[in-house]
């Protein structure tokens, strides 16, 4: 063993680095049916105002409100996409179905169920309100108003108003491409028995998932062998397709630790140690033409709790995203909770509502093996190096994985 020479970098300093090393990448111009997901890249304006005519909001009849309380000659219809010709003139009126125009001469529509019939004759109610019942021209989106803005993502409400506004096509940031190395002699595919020492990969998955979840194309480059020329080819090529590299395990300071040498010959490496539990090894570096990469530690919670921490806020700065943190929400903590005395910790918690509040419960052992402390987890607590910890029934800022 030799000691490692990288500093022991703040947590907050060693987030803020990586977010001021990682660049935004480019976009692209999609389809709409291949935006989901995605952010913009282009503000999307008005161009044509919503609804485009004034539009019946009900089944019913249109007629004038100046007419309220007569008995109406009913003069033909006005339905979805088959507008009315006419005019609606004094003493008369145009049925009128949901989605149709309101036909010239009509201030409003009386519903359906507010008409009486005398004869071939519609009577409409004793007070008409002018307006009622219609949306007018502009109601819901006014020409040159924002209607999705840079940097949001585009999920369903979004996506349809885009289509309503007539883009068919979308500015929007392109996806990360990530290749996913995990390290070590000691691991084996999932599926196949372990030998003696032999443990299954089990980062692979907990990270592909990660990643995707949080927008990146994941290429697998399976499990390099403690072995640097092999560790290198693997790497080496499949940097031509990647826009960052994730790996894990390989970066404490064991002799079979490669990932920081081979950083260090292929790049620059800015971070090297980290105050923070779990995740002290965390490693991050520059490459070339703007490519980064994560050395995440082997130990299962260590690699999720630095993947939080520092990869995700960066591939969500690279997609565009105007936020890159994870929201945070006030809880109550229900345990003591303590951290080492040089290191900020990363606690994993369960929530429940009582009360009108969340209450925050320990997950148990924290230790960075033990993945049982983040499945099912609803939020990370971060507690401050030394000190006193913080106590049972403190109220907190959490950062939330999953509400309950
Ligand atoms: P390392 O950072 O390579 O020293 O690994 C630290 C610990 O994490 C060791 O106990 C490894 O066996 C374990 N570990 C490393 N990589 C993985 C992986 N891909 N899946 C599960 N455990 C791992
Ligand atoms: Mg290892």
């Amino acid at each position: 063993m030799r000691a490692s020479t990288y500093p022991l970098v703040d947590v907050d300093e060693a987030a803020a680095l990586v977010l001021e090393q990682t660049p935004a990448l480019g976009s692209e111009r999609l389809a709409l049916g291949e935006c989901g997901g995605r952010v913009l890249a282009q503000d999307v304006t008005a161009d044509a105002q919503l609804p485009a005519f004034p539009s019946s909001a009900v089944d019913g009849y249109a007629v004038r409100s100046s007419d309220a309380g007569k008995a109406l000659r009913v003069l033909g219809e006005s339905a979805a996409g088959r507008p009315f010709a006419g005019i609606v003139e004094e003493g008369t009126a145009a049925r009128i179905l949901t989605g149709g125009v309101l036909p010239d001469g009509a201030d409003c529509v009386v519903m359906v169920e507010d008409v009486t019939f005398a004869g071939d004759l519609v009577v409409v109610p004793g007070q008409l309100r002018p307006g009622s019942n219609f949306h007018g021209p502009g109601a819901d989106m006014r020409v040159g108003e924002l209607a999705v803005p840079t940097g949001m993502q585009l999920g369903a409400a979004e996506l349809g108003l885009c289509a309503a506004l007539g883009f068919s096509r979308l500015q929007v940031y392109r996806r990360p491409r990530v290749a996913l190395l995990s390290t070590g002699d000691e691991l084996v595919e999932v599926g196949e028995k372990p030998g003696p020492g032999q443990i299954v990969d089990s980062n692979r998955w907990a990270l592909l998932a990660a990643l995707r979840e949080a927008g990146a194309e994941v290429t697998g480059l399976g499990i390099a062998p403690d072995q640097p020329d092999a560790l290198r080819r693997l790497v080496v090529d499949a940097l031509g397709n990647a826009d960052a590299l994730v790996t894990s395990g390989g970066v404490s300071v064991g002799t079979h630790d490669l990932v920081k040498p081979l950083l260090e010959s292929l790049g620059t490496v800015h971070i090297g140690r980290v105050k923070l539990k779990p995740g002290k090894p965390f490693t991050f570096a520059t490459l070339r033409e703007g490519r980064v990469a994560f050395g995440l530690p082997g130990f299962p919670v260590s690699s999720l709790v630095t993947f939080e921490v520092f990869v995700r806020p960066a591939l969500r700065k690279m997609q565009g995203f105007a936020q890159l943190q994870r929201p945070t929400l006030p809880v109550r903590l229900a345990y003591d909770a303590r951290a080492s005395a040089d290191r900020t910790e990363y606690q994993r918690v369960t929530l429940k509502r009582q009360g009108g509040e969340l209450v925050a419960s320990t997950t148990g052992s924290q230790s960075s093996s033990r993945l049982m402390s983040l499945a099912g987890a609803h939020a990370l607590v971060r507690v401050p190096a030394g000190g006193a910890g913080i106590k049972a029934g403190s109220i907190i800022e959490a950062m939330i994985l999953n509400l309950p």
